[in-house]
């Protein structure tokens, strides 16, 4: 199993670098995280981190190796600039929104000056899901339907919840720029079922270091029912479409 895994090129959709204190206590340092990347076979990863700093510094450290998510606060006067700077002169290719986090909903109007912005720079954006009261699919569907033109990718696809990565699930059929990222989703299932009732395109493998392990959000994917040729999608091409790597 572990040379199957390690067999399939990957970008990984998303991950963090530097250390996560409080209840979870983790943390990767950028060349921690390309030897992991090295051992397993990722090619690249889609990075992110609040504050933005950490993120720019390791982008323009690795460029071959990282892919930047910015992640700003809408709450925060100085994200639309963060945003901008991280695109223009980064290379940045997505937006990271952790509503939970920074308690804001996703279809909150602090968010639209950033949305728009997404849109003008022809970005997705990339939206932490899973938790109430802030970051449930239901509140990213209605932001996906006030901008039907700007791709949203729901990062763990409902996280650890059955009843909510149904709900991802459901309302990434019915929107067709919402996306659906595996990381931190415990069903193998529902990943083959994203993949054929969503669309092959439109789902994507991430690990979210350092809080997961890449076996375990690897393996997760290789047993859920998907061929090979659908399992390169999920692992490699539709992230690299998406985010035009
Ligand atoms: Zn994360």
């Amino acid at each position: 199993m572990l040379e199957r895994m390690k067999s399939f090129k990957k970008i990984d959709a998303h991950s963090h670098i530097g250390y996560f204190g409080g209840w979870s206590d983790v943390g990767i340092t950028p060349e921690e995280l390309i030897e992991q990347m090295d051992e397993y076979n990722v090619e690249k990863a889609v990075i992110s981190t609040y504050p933005i700093k950490e993120s720019i510094d390791a982008v323009d450290k690795y460029p071959d190796r990282f892919v930047g998510a910015a992640w700003v606060n809408p709450n925060e006067k100085e994200a639309v600039d963060q945003l901008r700077d991280a695109v223009k002169n980064h290379g940045f290719k997505a937006v990271k929104l952790h509503p939970l986090s920074h308690s804001y909903l996703p279809n909150d109007e602090c968010v639209f000056p950033i949305a728009e912005l997404a849109g003008e720079l022809d970005i997705p954006l990339m939206i932490h899901t899973g938790h109430p009261p802030f970051s449930l699919p239901w509140s990213v569907a209605q932001l996906a339907d006030i901008y039907p033109d700007l791709p949203m990718v729901m990062i763990h696809m409902g996280h650890g919840n059955g009843m909510y990565v149904q709900s991802a699930i459901d309302m990434a059929k019915k929107y067709p720029n919402l996306y659906l990222e595996t990381s931190g989703m415990p069903m193998h299932t529902k990943i083959k079922e994203a993949y054929e009732k969503v669309g092959s395109d439109r789902i994507m493998w991430g690990l979210d270091a350092p809080f997961h392990h890449p076996t375990v959000e690897m393996q997760r994917t290789i047993v859920s029912g998907l061929t090979d040729k659908q399992l390169e999608d999920v692992f490699y091409n539709n992230v690299k479409k998406l985010l035009k790597l």
